[in-house]
């Protein structure tokens, strides 16, 4: 007997409260053989050791984190799936399919996306076909969702670092399902909390615990896997909030670990602090001054790219020029970054040493724009992500401004541009938490508490369609029923 498994997804976050909307050339969409580099546990399309089963990679689109995706580019993107599948199964049909997404993308004017695009693939593949995601743990899982799918699983670490492990552990448990012929149980609870990564690193407690503990839930017969989703506080929908799912052939087994998963996080509720120091940015700033630890990040992190935001809010920009140390130039600062392409080009006119006064964000509509006067000190052309990037500085404070929206999460991306964090007074940055590579640089940070898109104050956030009561948009609330429901 030989199986055919079937790859396709779409992935990205999208920050429903973020003016910015993502386009089709946001996303990286890459077809058929090409995507060798992002499975790389698949050896010429089949899992070493399971020569009987062939993988037919069809599309994967991904884009950066962002403010809505626009309806034609979704659909732009589904169909070509939807066409791509229906030619592959026109070769042979599908035994299994592996559905590779993030599962918090929003599409402007609708609801529940990935569970929307499950359906049409399960139109397709019939009901016979076994379907597993692979999601990142800031996903959300309707009801809809989980009822489409197989098997899901998602990311254990956030920061996330076992993303490749992640997409193993979908593909394997879907493949062993197959081969030993299993329809997986799934026992699915939503709980009631909604709360931003910056809370919920497992990097710290309470999350790094109970993110632990599902590895022990895993390990018990009948379980095949165990998935916890901290779901994505900054999209307005009706799903967001935290899930549970466990899987596999037990159905006792599998209620009673979801039920206990859910508990966990349901009772840790009140348990989730910022995993930084955390407060307004004078605090942040005023922290910097006084610690002689360099270098000393500051998290700008309601506008942060990586989480959804537009990355087009000058605020915090505004609050260092208005600093005296700093605009005298007695300290010093680097601001990353900003997407201010009118501003790019005049600095890119002006060339190295040129003074300019330019108008910095809201380019997407996030807040008003700030004026800089300075004198450009860099120029980059045609980077890959940024487009043309160009530094000017104002007194103390060294600018990043792009053409296009990137995160500068590494040490060697401020190098690149001529600035040294370890050389700074500060160093703010569009971040929340600090990945892997700032986070071992790190001498001081703290987390400033800035306006945009991804607003970590989510009391300062207009929700409508979240369903409430829900922690901690609502005050003392009872226990809720945590009682799982059993698909499969
Ligand atoms: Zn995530």
């Amino acid at each position: 007997m030989t199986y055919r498994i079937g790859i396709a997804g779409i992935s990205t976050e999208s920050s429903t409260f973020a003016p910015h909307r993502t386009a089709l050339d946001d996303f990286r969409v890459v077809r058929g053989t090409d995507l060798t580099d992002r499975y790389p546990f698949l050896t010429d399309w089949h899992l070493p050791g399971q020569p009987d089963v062939e993988f037919v990679p069809l599309l994967q689109a991904s884009a950066l984190p962002g403010g809505q995706v626009l309806p034609e580019t979704y659909d732009a993107l589904e169909t070509e799936i939807l066409d791509r599948l229906r030619a592959a199964q026109a070769e042979a049909p599908f035994d299994g399919f592996y559905f590779d997404i993030h599962g918090a993308m929003a599409v402007d004017g609708r609801r529940d996306a990935e569970a929307g695009l499950a359906a049409k693939i399960r139109e397709l593949v019939g009901p016979d076909c076994l379907m597993s995601a692979s999601m990142d743990l800031h996903g959300q899982v309707s009801r809809d969702l989980v009822s489409t799918l197989d098997l899901l699983t998602a990311f254990r670490t956030a920061p996330h670092i076992d993303y490749v492990e992640t997409r193993e552990r979908a593909v394997r448990n879907l493949v062993h399902c197959l081969t030993e012929g299993i329809r997986p149980v799934r026992a699915w609870v939503r709980v009631p909390v909604l709360l931003p990564g910056e809370k919920t690193s497992t990097r710290v407690e309470p999350a790094q615990s109970i993110y632990a503990s599902l590895e022990e839930t895993e390990r018990l017969p009948g379980v095949l896997d165990a998935a916890l989703w901290v779901g994505y506080a900054w999209a307005d929908e009706p799903r967001s909030a935290a899930t549970v799912v466990v899987s596999g052939t037990d159905r006792e087994v599998v209620t009673a670990q979801a039920n206990r998963i859910a508990r966990a996080w349901w009772e840790a509720r009140n348990g989730f602090e910022f995993c930084a120091p955390t407060g307004p940015a004078d605090w942040c700033i005023a922290e910097a001054f006084e610690s002689d630890q360099r270098p000393f990040f500051v998290s700008d992190s309601g506008d942060n790219p990586t989480a959804g935001g537009s990355n087009d809010v000058g605020w915090l920009l505004g609050e260092l020029l208005a600093t005296p140390a700093l605009a005298s130039g007695e300290r010093t600062a680097i601001w990353a970054s900003c997407v201010a392409p009118e501003a790019v080009r005049t600095c890119v006119e002006a060339g190295v040493g040129g003074e300019v006064t330019v108008e910095v964000g809201g380019v997407f509509g996030g807040g008003d724009p700030v004026t800089l006067t300075g004198r450009v000190t860099h120029v980059e052309r045609d980077d890959a992500v940024g487009g043309d990037i160009a530094v000017v500085r104002s007194g103390g404070v060294s600018a990043v401004l792009t053409s296009r929206r990137k995160p500068f999460h590494y040490v060697s991306g401020l190098e690149a541009l001529g600035l040294d964090p370890a050389k700074h007074d500060l160093t703010a940055v569009k971040i929340g938490y600090l990945q892997p590579d700032l986070y071992q640089a790190a001498k001081g940070w703290v987390l400033a508490l800035t306006p945009g898109g991804v607003n970590q104050d989510l009391g300062a956030l207009e929700y409508q369609h979240v369903v409430r009561p829900v922690h901690p948009l609502d005050a003392d609330l009872a226990d809720p029923d945590l009682t799982p429901v059993a698909f499969g």
